[in-house]
């Protein structure tokens, strides 16, 4: 009996000299990185906005919990916190506004245009529940940010915008950061992009009067679209369409918002 426990407390022993050297190893290079001036462990000396992104996803998980009353739900998924950890905000950013990317609130962009507040980015990401097979519709490219969050979570995006200038700075953007699965187009998202269709999602980024009827049509049964409606300069509502296999519309208001205005054909009223 006692024999047969000497193997294993010498084992036990082994172990312990092995866990002791992986310690010593971690803190270590703990140490070396503390030495690195600027650097936050994890970050890489190549990317001095890593600790920026990382408090930015703090500062959106602590607004959902603030908005669970109205929006019900308290927590956003892990898959698009860990995308919003990831995509580099201050790429999509008017040169010289770097400093403000990670700040939780919308930017100008030009054009009388805004890049969305990261928490209503990540928001409206979250009630998609995108799979890495899903087809997706962007109406409002703008700045390319929200664009390539989705394409880091679905198969293709296709991205319309009707403001020239900003359509094609936002496909530059994305291909220099290698989205070679972001599509985009001039043009008027009030009718969306037919020749794609159908999408398993579908976001609104611009305030509508109501839910365009291209857009419903283009969502396949079983999908779900985000988008926001209202006046202009009144009170809008976040709302997620859910389209039933049988063609059905069920629509739930999830947060009031501000967006930009539609422009377009969908243009929303001055009252
Ligand atoms: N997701 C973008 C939001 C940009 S603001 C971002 O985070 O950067 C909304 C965008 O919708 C603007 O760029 C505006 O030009 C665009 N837009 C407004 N009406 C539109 C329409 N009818 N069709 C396509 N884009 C439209």
């Amino acid at each position: 009996m006692s024999w047969s426990h000497r193997p294993s407390i010498s084992r036990v022993r082994g172990g312990d000299v092995a866990l002791s050297i992986l310690r010593a190893a971690r803190n270590l290079a703990l140490a070396i990185a503390s030495l690195m001036p600027g650097v936050a462990p994890g970050a890489s000396p190549a990317d001095p906005y890593a600790e920026q992104r990382r408090s930015m996803v703090e500062k959106i998980s602590a607004t959902a919990r603030d908005a669970a009353h109205e929006t019900g739900r308290s927590a956003l998924s892990e898959r698009t916190l860990d995308v919003m950890g990831r995509v580099p905000r201050h790429r999509f950013i008017i040169p010289g506004d770097e400093s403000a990317a990670y700040d939780n609130r919308p930017l100008s962009i030009g054009s009388g245009q805004t890049i969305s507040q990261p928490y209503i980015v990540a928001l409206m990401t979250d009630l998609l529940e995108l799979n890495a097979t899903d087809r997706v519709l962007e109406i409002g490219t703008g700045s390319g940010y929200q664009t390539a969050v989705l394409a880091e979570l679905a198969w293709q995006v296709y991205s319309v915008e009707i403001v020239e200038p900003l359509a094609r700075d936002a496909r530059q953007k994305l291909s220099a950061l290698g989205y070679d699965n972001v599509h985009t187009r001039v043009g008027d998202g009030y009718e969306g992009w037919a020749e794609h269709a159908p999408y398993d999602a579908i976001i609104v980024t611009a305030a509508a009067m109501e839910v365009p009827a291209a857009l419903v049509a283009q969502l396949k049964p079983g999908g779900r679209m985000a988008i926001p409606t209202g006046e202009r300069d009144g009170i809008q509502m976040l709302h997620l369409v859910r389209k039933r296999e049988d063609g059905g519309i069920e629509s739930t208001p999830v947060l009031q918002v501000r967006f930009v205005p539609f422009t377009g054909k969908g243009e929303a009223r001055r009252r």
